[in-house]
């Protein structure tokens, strides 16, 4: 069918309809030359002009300073992993870890293969709270500290910038990137994967300040080590330039529908409609994490009270696919549902998932 789906997806995930309509205009034929752009050369001057104007993009939509450099790597954010600690962890060959959820879990393994990894806080048992930095076991000599702005599956979220005192600080913002206006110059290192907020599978954003570049470990391989993909524009080896394409117009349009504040803006608002929901479900649905780290790109939820209800759960499911309400079902790992709002899902959207919830509460209470 050709009517959109209400796609709520963790990732891939939605990608704004105008951007499908004009990869789609431009699929045959790449401006009337006669192929499509996935089938020229990387190293065509149509391809370098995309590429140019995407590390433009990022710079301008994040306000990036001139002392940081954006590149686009391929591995995904797993491969971005392992890329950071080869990239920097040579400076005291150790670093600092805060593990929030799933991915700062999986970051902190990958990174044990090249130093010493030390938990800033114990790994809980449930994710759900970030331990008050206050309490917070940093070392002072370390490489750089690592955090995961947004855990994807778990449903936390920083909602402020640790403080490190001069130590390099590194961020994972897959699931967040340009959905909040962020001081760059509090970091070292950002990294994010395309396929939540910014496009498709198949590219990472690396956006990395100066002096952090050209320590790499000798084991790192070429394609992530920052210097070379630096000195080569990230067109080193073959990238993924139909991602980076489409990446490209997924920047155009959020510049197009005012920037990154208008994107934090309908996150919260958004969200909110989601959270408040629950808080007035009088229990029916309920949301495991702490208040003071709630998402607002994805939302966990329970159903038919404390713990959850699976059978309820499963029919929630049912309802909502009937609904061509998709990708609401919550990760393997966690179970119960989960609604990812990032920044091509619409408000109205959102609406419609918070009608169905409340019919479904009458329907099933
Ligand atoms: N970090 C975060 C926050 C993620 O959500 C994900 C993937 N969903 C990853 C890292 C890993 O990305 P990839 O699957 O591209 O390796």
């Amino acid at each position: 069918s050709l009517n959109a789906a209400l796609n709520f997806g963790a990732g891939p995930a939605k990608l704004p309809r105008e951007v499908l309509l004009q990869a789609q205009d431009e699929l045959l034929s790449y401006k009337n030359m006669g192929m499509s752009i996935m089938e020229m050369s990387h190293r065509s001057k149509e391809y370098a002009q995309i590429n140019t104007n995407a590390q433009n993009l990022v710079r301008e939509l994040l306000n990036v300073p001139d002392n940081y450099k954006i590149l686009f790597l391929q591995g995904g954010g797993t491969g971005a992993f392992a890329a950071i600690a080869m990239n920097l962890m040579s400076k005291t060959g150790i670093a600092d870890y805060c593990v929030t959820g799933t991915w700062s879990l999986k970051a902190a393994k990958e990174a044990a293969k090249y130093g010493t990894v030390n938990y800033a806080f114990p790994v809980a048992k449930k994710p759900g709270y970030i331990p008050d930095p206050s309490t917070w076991n940093l070392t002072p000599n370390a490489s750089y500290v690592y955090y995961c702005a947004n855990e994807t599956v778990d449903g936390v979220e920083y909602h402020y910038i640790p403080e490190t005192n001069g130590v390099p600080l590194v961020a994972d913002m897959s699931s967040s990137i340009m959905t909040k206006e962020i001081d760059i110059s509090k970091f070292g290192v950002i990294m994010a994967g395309a396929q939540k907020n910014i496009g498709p599978a198949g590219v990472t954003v690396i956006i990395v300040r100066d002096d952090l570049i050209g320590n790499a470990m000798k084991i790192c391989p070429s394609v992530f080590d920052f210097k070379n993909i630096e000195a080569n524009q990230s067109i080193h080896n073959t990238p993924a330039t139909f991602s980076v394409y489409v990446m490209n117009l997924v920047f155009e349009w959020i510049k197009k529908n005012g920037g990154v504040p208008e994107m934090e803006k309908q996150s919260l608002r958004k969200s909110q409609h989601l959270y408040d929901t629950m808080k007035n479900s009088g229990g029916f649905y309920s949301c495991p994490i702490n208040e003071n780290c709630r998402s607002r790109m994805n939302v966990p939820f329970r159903v038919g009270g404390d713990g959850g209800d699976e059978a309820l759960e499963k029919q929630f499911l049912v309802e909502a696919e009937r609904l061509n309400m998709h990708q609401l079902k919550g990760h393997r790992s966690v179970g119960g549902i989960r609604a990812s709002l990032y920044n091509a899902v619409t408000y109205e959207e959102v609406d419609a998932l918070v009608s169905f919830m409340l019919q479904f509460q009458k329907n099933h209470s």
